[in-house]
């Protein structure tokens, strides 16, 4: 390690910054939100500065620094851009002992400024040793994303009990378990949904466990989780942060290879969809079975394709985790018709096609589909039609029995938003001959609508139907 990575207490000392640059502009914020007295030296500052004057812990003198003027400070930043003064600020700081830092000259920094994640009191700070500052860049643009604003409220929430933790646990490594525990576990969880009152409760609870019997023990829980039509990048980040929490997932054909590779390697995987026999799993074995792991105390994840509450039986799958008082929280993910209709370059409304937009299911029980004509076949709408290839023929029929022109558009988007994605469009005249033709194997989304011709102009996903130069421009479902 080049450089000792410490957290400087400034709270009330003084802090000077020589120039009226943006580079100055940023240093004097970062110090004014760490609690520092701050002097800066410029007759002219950045417009950046506008915001900053107000603040009553800001010193302006319209001047360039002096030697003098560093005395007393714990810190002097140079960022002037003029290398005389460069030079004085750097030499008045040597003299004084006070530690400095001269944006781009290396010579002149006792230590270098991080890339900072701030989710006060949580702060994190990354260092490429001044070497690559670009990638440090990078890589706090992507810790930005991964940590939920929430662990930063957190951070404070749980200081709140450290004293008491720390009177009930006397030892060093069984305390941080129980943090592990808590912040990982169902407080944590609690906490990020914003329910407070019982993030606080399981908190208590787990200490007073931990009092009596030295050991901590959790009740499962359950979380429905929507993985989203199959690229791992339209995954949420709660569904990501679930999904590496679980010891056992429950998951159908629906979820994609990629999306599985993301839960916790450890977890145990039982499959639940379709069997080679044609066979499903009933729908109350798969609640049971949620209750039976829960009961083990066990975190159990249903993982599910799409979004858990659009055609996806989500709810009937809880309603028993309800009477059972298992504990269980929601996930929503990218419907199908969203990712789907995204993926293709069909946008589900615009003000020249659709100002609806309707999602059917046209799951037919014996050649027979339970559909309001009425209602789809209004005009100036857009009609997504889920579980509906196999009902393509009567489908179109329908269409064009209750009145829709025969050139209407349609499409058929087949395993959207995977690389293996395929799109036909036609009318619904012969939608059904072309999905024929195509020999699609599902999951297939049906489109129908003006909406449809604006796939021309906006198609931007490289999918199967392209060449294999483009194939190598997929956005890849990279973590
Ligand atoms: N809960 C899911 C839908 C489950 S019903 C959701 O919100 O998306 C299953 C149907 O969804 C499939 O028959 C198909 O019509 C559609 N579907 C799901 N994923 C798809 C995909 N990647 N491409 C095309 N259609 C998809």
């Amino acid at each position: 390690m080049d450089f000792l990575p410490i957290f400087l207490d400034i709270r009330g000392k003084k802090l000077v910054v020589d120039g009226g640059t943006t580079v100055a502009a940023r240093r004097v914020e970062r110090a004014l939100q760490a609690g520092a007295h701050v002097h800066v030296f410029d007759a002219n500052l950045s417009d950046e500065f506008a915001t900053l004057m107000s603040h009553e812990n800001l010193t302006h003198h319209a001047r360039p620094i002096a030697e003098a003027d560093i005395a007393g400070a714990v810190v002097a930043y140079g960022a002037s851009e003029d290398k005389a003064r460069d030079a004085i600020l750097h030499k008045g700081a040597k003299d004084a002992g006070v530690l400095a830092n001269v944006a781009d000259v290396s010579e002149y920094c006792d230590f270098i400024t991080p890339s900072v994640v701030d989710r006060s009191p949580l702060v994190i700070a990354i260092s490429s040793g001044g070497s690559a500052p670009v990638i440090a860049r990078i890589l706090r643009a992507r810790i930005e994303s991964l940590l939920p604003a929430g662990y930063g409220r957190m951070a404070e929430f749980l200081g709140s009990f450290r004293d008491r933790v720390m009177t009930v646990i006397k030892g060093g490594t069984e305390r941080r378990r129980f943090w592990e525990n808590v912040i990982d576990g169902p407080a944590g969880d609690h906490f990020l949904k914003g329910d407070l009152d019982r993030a606080e409760q399981h908190l208590l609870n787990s200490l007073d466990e931990a009092t009596d019997a030295g050991a901590l023990i959790d009740k499962g829980e359950v979380f429905l989780v929507g993985a989203g039509p199959g690229d791992p990048d339209l995954l949420t980040f709660r569904a990501l942060r679930l999904m590496q929490r679980a010891d056992v997932v429950l998951y159908d054909r629906l979820v994609g290879d990629g999306i599985l590779d993301l839960v916790r390697r450890d977890a145990e995987r039982i499959y639940v969809g379709k069997r080679p026999d044609n066979h499903t799993m009933f729908q109350e074995d798969i609640s049971a079975l949620m209750v039976k792991l829960a009961n083990e105390g066990k975190r159990v994840l249903r993982l599910k394709g799409g979004d858990p509450f659009i055609f996806g039986r989500g709810g009937e799958e809880i309603e028993m985790l309800a009477e059972h008082n298992i504990p269980f929280q929601v996930v929503p993910g990218i419907t199908a018709a969203s990712g789907c209709s995204t993926y293709a370059g069909i946008p589900l409304t615009h003000r020249d096609h659709a100002q609806s937009c309707i999602f059917v299911t046209a799951h037919g029980r014996d050649g027979v589909l339970d559909l309001d004509w009425d209602v789809l076949t209004r005009k100036n709408q857009t009609v997504a039609v889920y579980m509906g290839l196999s009902s393509l023929k009567i489908l179109s029929e329908g269409f064009a029995n209750h009145g829709v022109d025969p050139d209407t558009p349609a499409a058929i988007i087949d395993n959207g938003t995977r690389p293996n994605q395929r799109i036909i469009t036609g009318t619904i005249a012969d939608l059904y001959q072309k999905a024929t033709d195509a020999n699609f194997t599902g999951p297939s989304l049906i489109i129908i609508g003006g909406v449809v011709t604006l796939r021309e102009k906006l198609s931007w996903f490289a999918d199967e139907q392209d060449s294999n130069f483009s194939m190598s421009l997929i956005p890849k479902g990279s973590l």
